[in-house]
């Protein structure tokens, strides 16, 4: 038998690209092992990620647009959804829920709000649920871009809530937090509610503070003579597949109630990505009411082709990433689940413990959950007090990575502090002691060292900033070259991709550049470190 001479040079070179992928990876933090807390979500088990990329393997070659067709692509989205319904509290079936839902419903025109039953379309990550549940929300409001609709969220709901705004017309009302325990009052969140809101947006919990936002007391607030057509929607990217499986300790904090047995929320989502422990690429958008769900979807036969329905922004779509999270959750099970977040819990009490006695660092009110933020402990003297982004770029030189969060200004209030973020997974137990250590000798070589500086390429801009003599529209009026080069120079010239760099001097920017700016920055930045 001959073999084709195109197949011969074809996997000759596909040998070498191998290679070089391999090599590129070797360049990448490692994305299991606990020592990167942010980005990635690790079982601890590598036997679960044999069998999530055994599932995808399956699944290779399927076009996930139209499940038509084929028909697993159905099947396997519809075993991800029944699942996450039951674990967000709306029981197995579609109809399940329809006992609770109806009562709520008393009154109401089933169909235009709050009907019973939930339904749920599988996305690729939170981003995309997120997106969708505002662009439902603006549908079954009858409102259109730009007529002024308005998402009510807390200012810590996630960015994709700003860019769903941003994408879909809307806009957004942030409403401000408290800024010492980064809670949302329920009645601060209420009296933003007008005419003009399609939807309020609760987090369970927020990314950048770990708060479970109050969705009862909005919940009830809006059953209150609010219009029913108003959204509620619960963003449980991150919690949705960990704090229903959360052990309850006697002496902690108790869990509010957040899911879909809260009967006024209408959606919810929920990152199989995250705490399902599933490769990139998965989340679910669970929503009460055929109407609602399907007003996300996009559906047209005015065009020469195919008829087109998209229940999600792709069009044509891979399996595999959803093949992968069905596996995973199936394998899981509900007690395998609950022995992972166990170990969560664990090493997330075991971080809380170590990190509250680092002198100089204080922790942010905690709710349950594995979401850790440390900020300057601000009753320290002076020469005590641990700077949270240098304390990051400190942690990082010793090969764990945390990530800095800027100060968040509010124009109402006092602003949120600077501070470092942690997310605790299940692996982060065998590590405890490794992270405490590198924590400790961080925390000793950046203590007493003063808030950092922007870099120093940016003092003539701040300069003039602060002067009056150059504005923040001057800056957003220049062409995007003068920008990139701007950015490039600050920043010690062109990057390699992927470079590691250390973020306290560009975080430092932007907290003190006008956020128009800053996102026109670490646009470049971006840009910088990926263009070719
Ligand atoms: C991760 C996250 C998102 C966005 O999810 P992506 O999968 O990164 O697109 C939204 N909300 C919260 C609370 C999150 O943690």
């Amino acid at each position: 038998m001959t073999v084709d001479p195109l197949t011969t040079r074809i996997l000759d070179r596909g040998e070498h690209a191998l290679a070089r992928l391999a090599a590129m990876r070797e360049a990448d933090p490692p994305t299991t092992g606990g020592r990167v807390l942010s980005y990635v979500y690790d079982s601890g088990l590598s036997e679960l990620d044999q069998l999530a990329m055994r599932a995808a393997r399956l699944a290779h070659g399927v076009n996930g647009l139209d499940p038509t067709v084929f028909a697993s692509v159905a099947q396997i989205h519809g075993g991800i959804i029944s699942r996450t319904r039951s674990i967000l509290g709306a029981g197995a079936g579609a109809g399940a829920s329809a006992g609770v839902g109806a009562q709520a419903v008393a009154g109401v025109d089933a169909g235009t709000a709050v009907d019973g039953d939930v339904f749920g379309s599988v996305t690729s990550g939170g981003t995309e649920s997120c997106i969708l549940a505002c662009l439902a929300a603006r549908e079954v409001r009858g409102r259109s871009p730009g007529d002024g609709g308005t998402i009510v969220a807390p200012v810590s709901a996630h960015a994709a809530f700003r860019k769903a705004a941003h994408l879909l017309g809307l806009r957004f009302d942030g409403v401000e937090v408290d800024p010492v325990t980064g809670r949302v009052a329920a009645a601060d969140l209420l009296a933003a509610v007008d005419e003009n809101t399609v939807l309020v947006v609760c987090s369970a919990p927020s990314y950048p503070t770990g708060v479970i936002d109050p969705v009862a007391e909005v919940a009830a607030g809006l059953e209150a003579g609010h219009d029913p057509r108003i959204g509620l929607h619960v963003d449980a990217c991150l919690g949705g597949l960990v704090l229903p499986f959360w052990p309850d300790t006697p002496a902690g904090p108790t869990m509010p109630e957040w899911d879909l047995r809260v009967a006024r929320v209408t959606s919810i989502s929920a990152d199989l990505h995250k705490y399902g422990f599933a490769p990139k690429g998965t989340s679910v958008l669970l929503s009460r009411g055929r109407t609602r769900h399907r007003a996300a979807w996009f559906a047209t036969v005015d065009w020469p082709g195919y008829p087109v329905v998209n229940p999600t922004l792709a069009g044509s779509k891979p399996l595999e990433p959803a093949a992968a999270a069905w596996v995973v959750l199936e394998a899981l099970g509900e007690d395998g689940q609950r022995e992972l977040v166990s170990r969560t819990a664990g090493a997330t009490q075991a971080l809380v413990e170590g990190l509250s006695a680092i002198e100089g660092m204080t922790l942010l009110d905690r709710d349950p959950g594995p979401l850790i933020a440390v900020a300057v402990d601000e009753h320290a003297p002076r020469e005590q007090r641990v700077h949270p982004h240098r304390w990051a770029d400190a942690c990082g030189r010793r090969g764990i990575a945390v990530q800095a969060q800027p100060a968040y200004g509010q124009a109402g209030r006092s602003a949120l502090s600077s501070s470092s973020h942690l997310t605790v997974t299940p692996v982060t137990h065998t590590m405890v002691d490794e992270i405490l250590r590198v924590a400790t000798d961080a925390a000793d070589e950046v203590r007493g060292l003063p808030a950092p500086r922007p870099p120093a390429g940016f003092s003539d801009v701040l300069d003039a900033l602060a002067a009056g003599t150059l504005t923040p529209d001057d800056i957003l009026a220049l062409p995007e070259d003068d920008i990139h080069t701007m950015v490039t120079g600050v920043l010690g010239g062109d990057h390699e991709p992927g470079e590691a760099t250390g973020m306290a001097s560009l975080i430092a920017a932007i907290e003190a550049l006008p956020d128009a700016v800053g996102a026109r920055l670490v646009r470049a930045y971006l840009a910088a470190v990926t263009e070719v």
